[in-house]
């Protein structure tokens, strides 16, 4: 049991309007005992422990609202094509890797609008690099993969037609191109050995010391199997977890029947009290569900993986107690979520209709029309600031000016009253949440550009930022009385960084850092973790 712990020499932003900055802070045990000048936390918290952080700001414990933890932990250990400009360094990494591993070549992060000419690459390069090799490298947003021949043939994806809800890219002959989008991956990847439990753990725990590195208290884990879980519950139970996890779990997993069945979990480390449903895919493979035709690509409407099934599933899970969050790019999907959840909410008895929470899983392109049926559901828009920077190049061209104006709305979102949920989707990118505030504020690339920022009449104020990492996130898991804010009484989880993030100048927000992490009353990250 971590003891008392005294932090002094840095400004302490509290969160709490009352009383929003005091000099020092004084944690007993998991709780925040005295807020203060550092005489009076003193003589409150006689024989504290004393970690002086000068020129530091520390926060309220920043939550990650969105992210998913073995993908992230696989990441680490994974070939990384991220950042790659061209299909030729895709195929030497690919080269590299065949000489190194084993058996399976596992990587991600490629993207091909940043290839010249921006079209697909073709699996004869997979080929050609690790001869007779399976490969499997998954998109930059995980909703499309490109695969080796031996992979195609091992899946029976050679010759077959589109399978529901997903599509085969193919050559002038009709052959496949080896990208597999959507439930077309399905088949692939499967085929992949799971990992042992033990690596199970290892690979979560990487990933979670990685985001206490970087500052985070929380994380929202976003769609867990029932393995991971269980590794998760394991790791939980030997006070092994660095941050909190917050899970939901996959509605679609094949035991999520049997957490249904068993009820939510509220505990120190790990809670499960959480749905996650998917209804389109994602934008830049041209998977998100639209009403009108993608702007670029005449007859396409994306993708919808569920159908009127949504609908008893939801009210499934919110009878048993859970919570429900919805995967929804594409106005279409995020259209027929509300309209999902307006109907299992109504066939609820009244008495539990009430303060349900629901997520929105992105809400990334909404009609106007949608927004004050969101907050009317009393739903969470949990976004992804950095998002909407790293698809600012292209999403225009998909969406077209119109719907553009709905797309990443989240100053939009908050005036019409709803609570925002901020997180990265990490890996799909860096759990860092310096470089999700910067892009929520500015809404530019870490150059700057474009210069007055993207849509800028959707940037947050740095305090509307910092709330979706704090409050906001603490609200959407039923956990306000307790986390979101430093005052007597509340968590002792709490994060410092090298810049004031409320005050500094933007671009100083790029090169800060993260310099203690505390998560119920331990140092997780900083000064003797
Ligand atoms: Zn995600």
């Amino acid at each position: 049991m971590p003891g008392r712990l005294l932090i002094a020499g840095a400004l302490v932003r509290t969160g709490d309007p009352a009383r929003p900055s005091v000099e020092a802070i004084g944690l007993e045990a998991d709780r925040v005992a005295a807020l203060g000048s550092a005489r009076e936390v003193r003589a409150r918290l006689p024989g504290a422990r004393e970690i002086h952080l000068p020129g530091a700001t520390l926060l309220p414990g920043l939550s990650d609202s969105h992210g998913h933890l073995l993908d992230l932990g696989q990441s680490l250990a994974l070939l990384d094509l991220s950042g790659l400009s061209d299909p030729a360094q895709l195929a030497s990494a690919v080269a590299v890797a065949a000489a190194e591993v084993p058996e399976w070549i596992l990587g991600r992060g490629w993207d091909q609008s940043r290839y010249p000419g921006g079209a697909f690459p073709d699996r004869a390069l997979l080929d050609a690099a690790a001869p007779g090799r399976r490969v499997f490298l998954e998109r930059i947003d995980g909703h499309a993969a490109l695969v080796s021949s031996r992979v195609l043939s091992d899946a029976g994806l050679l010759d077959i037609a589109d399978p529901p809800g997903g599509r085969i890219l193919r050559r002038a002959d009709g052959s496949p191109t080896g990208v597999l989008v959507d439930a077309a991956l399905e088949p692939a990847r499967s085929l992949i050995p799971a990992p042992a439990p033990e690596a199970l753990e290892q690979l979560l725990l990487a990933a979670a010391q990685r985001c206490a590195a970087l500052g985070l208290t929380c994380v929202h884990d976003a769609g867990l199997d029932f393995d991971s879980l269980e590794a998760l519950d394991r790791l939980a139970a030997r006070g092994a977890l660095p941050v909190r996890v917050y899970a939901m779990i996959r509605a679609t997993d094949p035991r999520a029947a049997r957490v249904r069945a068993l009820g939510p979990r509220v505990g120190e480390r790990l809670t499960l009290r959480c749905a996650k449903l998917f209804l389109d895919g994602a934008l830049g493979s041209r998977g998100a569900a639209l009403f009108d035709d993608y702007s670029d690509e005449p007859g396409n409407r994306g993708l919808l993986l569920c159908g009127g099934e949504l609908t008893l599933a939801l009210a499934a899970w919110m009878r048993a107690g859970f919570q429900v969050a919805l995967h929804a790019i594409g106005d279409r999907a995020n259209a027929l979520a509300l309209d999902a959840l307006e109907q299992s909410l109504g066939s609820l008895p009244e008495a539990d209709r009430a303060d349900r929470r629901p997520r929105l899983e992105h809400a990334q392109v909404l009609r106007p029309m949608d927004l004050p049926r969101l907050v009317r559901l009393g739903a969470v828009a949990s976004m992804q600031p950095t998002h909407a920077t790293s698809d600012m190049g292209w999403a225009g061209a998909r969406l077209g000016p119109q719907r553009l104006r709905g797309a990443y709305a989240w100053r939009s979102l908050l005036e019409a009253g709803a609570v925002l949920a901020f997180g990265s989707d990490f890996p799909i990118e860096t759990p860092d949440p310096l470089r999700g505030i910067f892009a929520a504020c500015a809404r530019q690339d870490a150059g700057g550009g474009p210069v007055g920022g993207f849509l800028p009449e959707e940037r947050l104020t740095r305090a509307q930022a910092i709330a979706a990492y704090t409050s906001g996130p603490a609200w959407a898991a039923f956990d306000e009385a307790r986390g979101g804010r430093l005052c007597e009484g509340s968590r002792a989880d709490l994060s410092a960084f090298s810049v004031d993030l409320l005050d500094a100048p933007a671009s100083e927000l790029l090169s800060a850092r993260a310099v203690l992490t505390v998560v119920g009353g331990r140092v997780v990250h900083g000064p003797a973790a």
